[in-house]
């Protein structure tokens, strides 16, 4: 039994394993969060690291026999270190949801205030949404984007965080085309004496490589995932470009010594949030920080922006209307609302033809968050299956021929064969 592969001792999961390597080789996947990682991550995500029990950290765990599991997440840690130029890290976190309760636990108590961008203009879920422990815990106060702009309305960041006051103020999100403006987030959190913590989630990739700002020096805390643009295995970390004595009194106990930073982010998430790390998922972590060190990545990263430019140019080109009018990352996110089609009803035709989008609110949608006016289209995972701006090209021209007659089985047809001599063309994990 434990020697037998899934495929003999399982074949109902091996049916679905099968069924979805074929969907992500035969489909073109432009959801902006998801990306291809190398066979390598796959690799280590798949290895004995699994069995192993290392609650705590290198050096300091609750278990024995962690000789080995610390190799794995020291050099994890050293990479990042190296890969976002800063002195703390934590690879702990199973996932950026728990990357920023990490932070939120450790600087905020129940009934604080925090500000975060407005999910239905582009945030994220943990950044304030009702539905969400961050909603229901926290006095959350959401900002917007403006109207005419598309991108943060700074006007309103500023008279909400004067009137309200917040502890935190979160920036980042996950619909948001544009860079992060760290810089004038930080001039809110200094007028108003709030921490700034940025969530890169989505962009980390292009921060890590220079084709995005670095929030350094600007931001308190970083948090990130590791599986959108950085192409790792899916998981979260926290980063601080600098550890140093936490302002808050907080000392250790025995010697009475003030508290770093670092280690009341390490103790809130382990013992605080989780329990044992996924040791596997950190040795993934270190082998994508390693892919992501290497000048390979930096060009990739290059790729993935002038795609989502070709893209945004090939819509705006073709009549649409983009959020912002354009990218500085990614992301485009498409505008509807001046269209007799949903988001939902575009997300639908278009995968019948084999075009992966999801839906998604743009700002001051009139559409319900199931329904909505928008698509976001990104370019990290067919950039990694190496397509280029005449592809891009090509893609915009195949979305719109669906978006234009959704019905037409016609078209549904000959754009599925188009996208299936893409996948042919640009093959994904070769046998
Ligand atoms: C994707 C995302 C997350 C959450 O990541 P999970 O790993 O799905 O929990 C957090 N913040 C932002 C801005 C994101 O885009």
């Amino acid at each position: 039994m434990i020697t037998d592969s899934v495929e003999k001792q399982d074949p109902d999961l091996f049916a679905a394993l099968e069924g979805e390597l074929d969907r992500q080789r035969n489909t073109l996947e432009l959801i902006a969060s998801e990306n291809f990682t190398s066979r390598a991550v796959l690799e280590a995500a798949g290895t004995v690291l699994t069995n192993k029990y290392a609650e705590g950290y290198p050096g300091r765990r609750y278990y024995g026999g962690c000789d080995y599991v610390d190799q794995a997440e020291n050099l994890a840690r050293q990479r990042v270190r190296e890969l976002f130029r800063c002195e703390y890290a934590n690879v702990q976190p199973h996932s950026g949801s728990q990357a920023n309760m990490g932070v939120y636990f450790t600087v905020l108590e129940p009934g604080d205030t925090m500000m975060g961008l407005d999910l239905a203009h582009g945030g994220h879920l943990t950044h304030g949404s009702p539905v969400n422990f961050s909603g229901k815990l926290y006095n959350v106060v959401s900002y917007g984007v403006a109207r005419e702009t598309g991108r943060v309305d700074f006007t309103e960041v500023r008279r909400l965080a004067s009137k309200h006051r917040p502890k935190l103020i979160v920036c980042g999100g996950s619909a948001y085309p544009r860079f992060i403006e760290f810089e004038q987030f930080r001039e809110v959190a200094n007028d108003v004496g709030a921490l700034l913590m940025a969530d890169i989630a989505h962009p980390a990739g292009l921060v890590a490589t220079g084709h995005h700002p670095t929030p350094w020096p600007y931001c308190d805390f970083v948090t990130s995932t590791t599986h959108k643009t950085l192409r790792g295995p899916r998981g979260g970390l926290i980063l601080m470009e600098k550890d140093q004595e936490n302002p808050w009194g907080v000392v250790a106990p025995k010697s009475g010594r003030v508290k770093r930073i670092g280690e009341l982010l390490d103790g809130t998430v382990m013992p605080g949030i989780q329990g044992g790390p996924l040791m596997h998922i950190i040795a993934a972590k270190a082998v994508a920080f390693g892919e992501a060190l290497k000048p390979a990545f930096r060009e990739y990263c290059g790729q993935i922006v002038r795609n989502a430019a070709q893209l945004a140019e090939s819509f705006l080109e073709l009549g649409y209307q983009l959020v912002s009018g354009g990218t500085d990352t990614h992301l485009i996110l498409m505008d509807l609302s001046d269209r007799d089609l949903s988001g939902k009803a575009a997300e639908n035709a278009l995968e019948e033809a084999g075009l992966t989008v999801n839906k998604n609110m743009v700002p001051f949608d009139q559409r319900s968050p199931l329904i909505t006016s928008g698509i976001r289209i990104g370019t990290p995972a067919v950039t990694t299956r190496g397509m280029g701006t005449t592809e891009m090209h090509l893609i915009a021209e195949l979305i719109h021929r669906i978006l234009h007659d959704p019905e037409n089985e016609a078209t549904r047809q000959a754009v599925k064969g188009k996208v299936m001599e893409l996948c042919r063309q640009f093959p994904l994990y070769r046998a």
